[in-house]
């Protein structure tokens, strides 16, 4: 007898005792998938909450209303619980480590169900045939991520790949083939345009340029995320750079990780503000997004001024010992660290040579004080030995300016992070807290403790905000029709715990996670793995 043939006799069996039994075995007959029953429903517009039931079928949300009749063929109670569109994080650096562990386990503790990777002008795609976006979402499909992938196109690397690592304007026919590229990612399903305009070599690009391959983003209403090309002393400067682009390309524009870095910077927030609103007064589709710490985090040469590191690693560290070169790169290096406020706010967050291992967790002036060294010294020694791949975090921000700048209306709930799982090959380094921590701490300690935004308001920065930014227009919100993202948290004990002395635990009061209709996270742990896939921007496909 063939398998087929046997369950279906098994199926008929089942059917006839169902019958025996009835009626009270008939009512339990499975009319959905899965039902979320008896919690408090945010539907993403920031609508307070509502007592709702809500189905789930072949991956779809059928069904949101109080007191569902119909039955789940899994029940969920929810009773004392939030129940939320599944969080997306506009600005996530997960995709460094998808291909070692696509669990993304730090990410779907977090009740993150989507991540726009892509930023900061880096992607793993470009546009070009040899390098396509259907070809980054066929691998990522492949991997069967935890969470759901968009992504951006990066400028820099673009730049990278038609330029190279120099610093000089682009010729028309770079930039006619850089537009091409763009034009081409965003209609295969790329969700925006994203600049690094502190990193090389998305540095070397002028305004103008930017300008020009941002224009495909226009029509199709796609974001230009930047993260600008100053943060500190020149970011009232670079906040007009960013305005002055999305004008001149018409497009819509996302300030990446918006901050102001140095305390005698952030003062600058009232003025970035007015900026900001009158942008936006004058009809420039402009916001923002940020990360609940005030620490930053990047790469430990980003200290030290982008002209000395035009050409790439090898080129800057012959810099730094040619007597040409080498003061000037020391003075301007010493004045950025002056700005933060000194070697002891600079924790050193992971470097490459095994040699080096325990400096990883350490403040670099600490470390250097334990040699008997300069910290300028250590800090170039690090950077030689690592061959450039040192990570940093900066402790340069202000707690105030952090509340001000998450409760605007304006702005979003990002991590920057990345994605890793405390029992994987991805536990390594010490990194930011923000990539396991950062949307339970808006949840906790701005909106629970601090009262910083109501809980609606911070749900709908952490959803339909994002979703509608990338035009990922089934995820978001919760509504018949729409992508499953669910996520389910005790509004009272929702907490971040991973800390910069200890960045590797999970947050608490995440209890239930579904991706696609799939439960990825119960009761707080993993259940079933492979939940999310690559996701296409709605509008940059339409306009194909
Ligand atoms: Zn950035």
């Amino acid at each position: 007898m063939s398998p087929t043939r046997r369950s279906f006799i098994a199926t008929s069996g089942t059917t006839l005792l169902s019958l025996a039994c009835a009626p009270a075995v008939i009512a339990r007959r499975a009319d959905h998938d899965l039902v979320i029953r008896g919690g408090t429903l945010f539907d993403g517009t920031g609508s307070d909450g509502r007592d709702m039931d809500l189905a789930i079928t072949a991956g779809r949300i059928v069904a949101v209303a109080p007191h569902l009749p119909e039955h789940g063929r899994e029940e969920i109670d929810a009773r004392g619980l939030a129940v939320a569109p599944g969080f997306i994080d506009i600005h996530s650096h997960g995709d460094g480590t998808l291909e070692e562990d696509p669990r993304a386990e730090s990410v779907i503790r977090q009740g993150i169900t989507t991540i726009v990777v892509g930023v900061d002008g880096s992607s793993r795609a470009t546009g070009a045939e040899d390098k396509s976006f259907p070809a980054l979402f066929d691998a990522l499909d492949r991997l069967h991520p935890g969470p759901n992938v968009a992504s951006m196109v990066g400028l820099g690397t673009l730049r990278g790949a038609v330029i190279g690592e120099v610093d000089r304007p682009a010729t028309a026919a770079e930039l006619a083939r850089m537009t091409e590229m763009v034009e081409h990612a965003l209609t295969e399903g790329a969700c925006g345009a994203s600049s690094g305009l502190e990193y090389t070599p998305g540095a070397f690009a002028s305004r103008d340029e930017l300008i020009a391959l941002c224009r495909p983003l226009a029509t199709r209403r796609l974001p230009y995320a930047t993260h600008m090309r100053n943060e500190d002393d020149r970011v009232l400067e670079a906040i007009d750079e960013s305005i002055a682009v999305a004008r001149g390309a018409g497009c819509p524009l996302q300030i990446s990780h918006l901050k102001t870095q140095g305390p005698r910077n952030w003062k600058k927030l009232d003025q970035i503000f007015v900026l900001i609103e009158a942008a936006h007064a004058a009809r420039t589709d402009i916001t923002f997004d940020r990360y609940p710490y005030v620490a930053y985090a990047t790469g430990l040469t980003n200290l030290f001024p982008v002209w000395s590191r035009d050409g790439g690693i090898d080129s800057f560290l012959a810099r730094t010992v040619d007597p040409a070169a080498a003061p000037r790169i020391r003075q301007e290096t010493l004045a950025k660290v002056e700005l933060i406020g000194g070697w002891d706010d600079v924790q050193l967050s992971g470097v490459h040579a095994a040699e080096d291992r325990d400096a990883e967790g350490k403040r670099l002036g600490a470390y250097a004080r334990a040699l008997a060294l300069d910290p300028y010294d250590v800090a170039l020694e690090l950077l030689r030995r690592s061959h450039g791949d040192v990570g940093m975090l900066g402790y340069a921000m202000s707690e105030e300016n952090l509340e001000r700048i998450l409760a605007h209306p304006l702005g979003m709930v990002c991590t920057d992070g990345g994605a890793f799982a405390i029992d994987g090959p991805t536990r390594r380094g010490s990194p930011h807290p923000r990539g396991a921590g950062s949307f339970p701490r808006v949840l906790g300690r701005y909106v629970r403790e601090r009262n910083v935004m109501s809980l609606a308001t911070a749900i709908r920065k952490m959803t339909s905000m994002p979703a509608a930014r990338v035009s990922l227009t089934d995820r978001g919100c919760l509504a018949p029709g729409m992508a499953a993202d669910v996520v389910v948290f005790d509004p009272a004990r929702v907490a971040d715990r991973a800390t910069f002395d200890a960045p590797f635990q999970y947050p608490v009061g995440i209890n239930i996670v579904i991706v696609n209709g799939m439960i990825a996270l119960r009761d707080g742990q993993r259940n079933a793995m492979g939940s999310g896939r690559a996701v296409r921007a709605e509008k940059g496909t339409k306009a194909a």
